[in-house]
């Protein structure tokens, strides 16, 4: 079949398979030309939410920065006949394919993360095949979790908390830019996007791992959180997700004391905005990302998902190495999404931009063809009007 994007709201319902196995080799590529990682840095790496966006980088950094055998999880679609597989089922099958013939072990196991089979299936390809963790990422990122011990399901809410929040966004599609009107959640949607998005599940991961012996003596492991700009406090992190967020920065502390006498540790680490398919889906963010995008990119100090997770792991996750902390105890990347040099250019330009403008002042453009690199779609070198096979690559 010939494979287009077919956009529906903040989500794109076709995945191309070989533009998504393009997209995995460019951020092989990315990693393989740098060079500089160190091969002693990670031997056993567990990332749960490996399929996209932050943690598909990371797997790709640990696998072909630093050698390190993976195993991966993620939760993602299969193809049929006539429907394409989602885009994480393809770079899930490009990256164990590229690894293979670099001879680096990956395994991807792919169901639900939340689920205690899910965690019983890992520890058993763990025993078998790797051993002891040395590093487990944990970049899941879900709008429900059936809870593993009440079997209740949880819905996650993005919204504002306390009072009606009016604030700009802009329509990705149109590129219109408009106030939206923002409902505050109720407490029982502020409970529940913290069970979905909080720090249980990690916890839960840390202690079953621990539990069975499954982490090496000085095990890290680092989840990833967004901050971000007062121009999106209100919607992220004084919003439910921030709530969430919050409860992660606990949960970091709780496993750090659970991992503390095997010289294990725990850190969140804040990320800098980019473009995936959680953030997509977050009112006023994409405007915002519009303008830092272009903010940065007139700045030269753009950096993209894997540019941005390289610099994570080379310079404040690998052994031995001096992090840069927060007062709470945070690694910092997000310093130059930060910076006074670029907030006040966005702040400057938040209040200014309008449907009209928007083209000067924001790089919409460049968030949306991020938005379809996430699908395959726009890579390089790929030829779109191909028959592809839906079932495979190629
Ligand atoms: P993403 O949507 O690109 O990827 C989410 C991953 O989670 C996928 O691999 C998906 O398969 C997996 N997943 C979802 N539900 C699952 C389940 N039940 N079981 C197993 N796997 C499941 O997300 P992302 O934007 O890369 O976000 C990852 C983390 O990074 C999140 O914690 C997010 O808050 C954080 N972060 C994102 C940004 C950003 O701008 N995107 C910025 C800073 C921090």
């Amino acid at each position: 079949m010939i494979v287009k994007p077919r956009i529906r709201g903040f989500i794109c319902t076709t995945a191309h398979p070989t533009g998504c196995a393009a997209h995995v080799r460019e951020q092989i590529n990315y990693v393989a030309a740098q060079g500089a990682a160190s091969a002693n840095g990670f031997k056993n790496v567990l990332v749960l939410g490996c399929s996209g966006g932050y943690g598909l980088a990371s797997r790709i950094v640990a696998g072909f920065g630093y050698q390190a055998n993976t195993l991966g999880i993620s939760f993602e679609k299969a193809p049929a006949e006539n429907k394409t597989a989602s885009a994480g089922w393809y770079n899930n099958l490009a990256f164990e394919a590229a690894a293979k013939a670099a001879g680096v072990y990956a395994r991807t196991l792919d169901g639900d993360a939340f689920s205690d089979a899910m965690r019983d299936q890992a520890a058993e390809v763990i025993r078998q095949d790797m051993g002891q963790i040395d590093l487990v990422v944990y970049s899941l990122a879900s709008p429900v979790r059936q809870h593993p011990h009440t079997g209740e399901l949880h819905r996650s809410s993005i919204k504002p908390l306390g009072e009606v929040l009016d604030i700009k966004t802009v329509h990705v599609e149109k590129g219109e830019v408009s106030e939206v009107s923002l409902e505050p959640a109720t407490q029982e949607e502020s409970a529940n996007t913290v069970a979905v998005m909080g720090g249980e599940d990690w916890e839960l991961w840390m202690q079953m791992l621990k539990e069975q012996d499954l982490l090496a003596p000085g095990a890290q492991t680092v989840a990833y959180t967004y901050i971000g700009s007062e121009l999106t406090w209100p919607i992220y992190w004084e919003g439910t997700l921030g709530l969430a967020k919050a409860d992660l920065d606990r949960a970091s502390r709780a496993i750090s004391d659970n991992l503390a006498d095997i010289g294990g540790s725990a850190r969140v680490a804040v990320l800098k905005a980019i473009v995936s398919q959680a953030s997509s889906a977050i009112p006023v963010v994409p405007l915002y990302v519009a303008l830092l995008f272009k903010v940065m990119k007139e700045q030269g100090i753009h950096e993209d998902c894997i540019s941005h997770i390289y610099r994570l792991f080379s310079t404040q996750l690998v052994p031995g190495i001096e992090q840069r902390l927060d007062d709470q105890g945070r690694i910092r990347v997000d310093d130059q999404e930060l910076s006074d040099a670029v907030q006040g250019a966005v702040k400057q330009r938040w209040p200014q931009v309008t449907t009209e403008n928007l083209p000067q002042l924001g790089d919409l453009e460049g968030f949306r063809e991020d938005f379809l690199r996430i699908f395959g779609f726009g890579i390089a070198g790929v030829d779109y009007d191909a028959e592809v096979d839906p079932l495979g690559i190629g």
